[in-house]
């Protein structure tokens, strides 16, 4: 028996204990292969069905329809910053970037560096804490394409509609809520997400591209950086990140047999969101969320309190009852409750349980 711990953090995250054992048994033998998934050939039969069913399973979980890759690329989410101005910013063109925390900064730092780069949008004034309204979006003339981060993990600031950027090729970070709702493909030229958040570990990264795309990409890309090659390779220019896609296709296949598909995780994943929002609500003055209300993230959920020293009694607290890694973000402070797909209910209601109790016990002494 091993004592697991309820782990919010906010990434390298929890994973369900079900894909952990066929992770386990993996590292062992991968069943049929006779060798463990760690030792076989990214070319041979063995990793070609993992392979397959990765990608069959993400089209069938976000319903990917016709006209898309999906490519399984390394070096996280931080070089699809790079990659994509590298692959879609023409010389004449500026990208657009709707900015509503650290990562979509960052995201547009990186645009910056290799090109023209316009912000569409900038929530830097209120501390990135909500969501553009549609009409203070200022796309420019001749965008190569929109990006914006459906989830931002650090403010925990979630977007609950699609930008509507015309006929602009959208792209969408959405590392941090991947697989945790359905989302509607057709309208992106690009996803994108790092599996170590909601859908495996580190180490892969899951690109949806729109195949039409493909052929903006500029020649002489070094060959790992061209979503073209990639795509016309397979993902199998290299060696791929063989362990990660199968510990994403573990995640896919759970989501899909023991979840039920995605309407049912977003589902779940509103009603364990909704134990924590509904005692920021309730005690507002002790709880001071992070997120204006109409911009709540599922995912990672934050906020302050009264003064730092109770904020560091509360993350002791936490500790005391193994709910670890709740200290928020060195740039917005306070708590973060990281709650992916694998966050159990019971991890929730015993955080949702704590916070009661240390607001009634500190609240009458402020
Ligand atoms: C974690 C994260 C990233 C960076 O991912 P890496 O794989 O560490 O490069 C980018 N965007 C969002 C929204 C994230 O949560």
């Amino acid at each position: 028996m091993c004592a697991r711990v309820y782990n919010f953090s906010a990434g390298p995250a929890v994973l369900p204990v079900k894909v952990l054992e066929q992770a386990q048994a993996a590292v062992l033998e991968l069943p049929g292969a006779g060798a463990s998934i760690l030792e076989i050939s990214h070319r041979s039969k063995p990793f070609a069905a993992v392979h397959e069913e990765a990608k069959t399973l993400l089209r069938e979980l976000l319903e990917i329809p016709d006209g898309y890759s999906i490519l399984f690329l390394q070096g996280g989410s931080s070089l699809q910053f790079s990659m994509l101005p590298m692959n879609l910013l023409g010389e004449k063109q500026t990208a657009d970037y709707i900015l509503t925390g650290t990562w979509g900064k960052k995201a547009f730092e990186e645009a910056q560096r290799l090109g023209s780069a316009h912000v569409a949008w900038n929530g830097k004034a209120d501390n990135y804490s909500h969501l553009p309204e549609a009409k203070d979006i200022e796309y420019s003339a001749r965008a190569a394409y929109v990006h914006y981060t459906d989830n931002e993990t650090i403010q925990g600031v979630e977007f609950n509609t699609v930008p509507d950027a015309g006929s602009i090729p959208l792209v969408c970070d959405t590392s941090s809520n991947f697989l945790s709702r359905p989302i509607e493909v057709a309208k992106y030229g690009i996803v994108y997400a790092c599996a170590q958040k909601n859908a495996g570990i580190a180490g892969v990264t899951a690109v949806i591209i729109r195949d039409e795309l493909l052929e903006r990409v500029p020649k002489n890309l070094p060959p790992m950086l061209d979503y073209k090659l990639q795509a016309e390779n397979d993902s199998l220019y290299n060696t791929p990140p063989v362990f990660g896609i199968y510990v994403l296709m573990l995640i896919c296949n759970w989501l899909k047999n023991d979840i039920g598909g995605l309407n049912a995780m977003a589902r779940l994943n509103q009603d364990k969101a909704g134990l924590l929002y509904e005692v920021l609500d309730a005690h507002s003055d002790f709880y001071r969320g992070h997120a204006r209300k109409d911009s709540r993230s599922m995912m990672n959920v934050t906020w302050r309190m009264p003064s730092e020293e109770l904020e560091a009694e509360f993350l002791k607290a936490a500790k005391e009852r193994n709910l670890i890694d709740l200290k928020g973000h060195r740039s917005v402070g306070g708590i973060r409750a990281s709650i992916y797909n694998a966050m159990p209910k019971s991890g929730v209601e015993a955080l949702r349980d704590l916070m009661l109790e240390f607001h009634k016990q500190h609240a009458k002494q402020l």
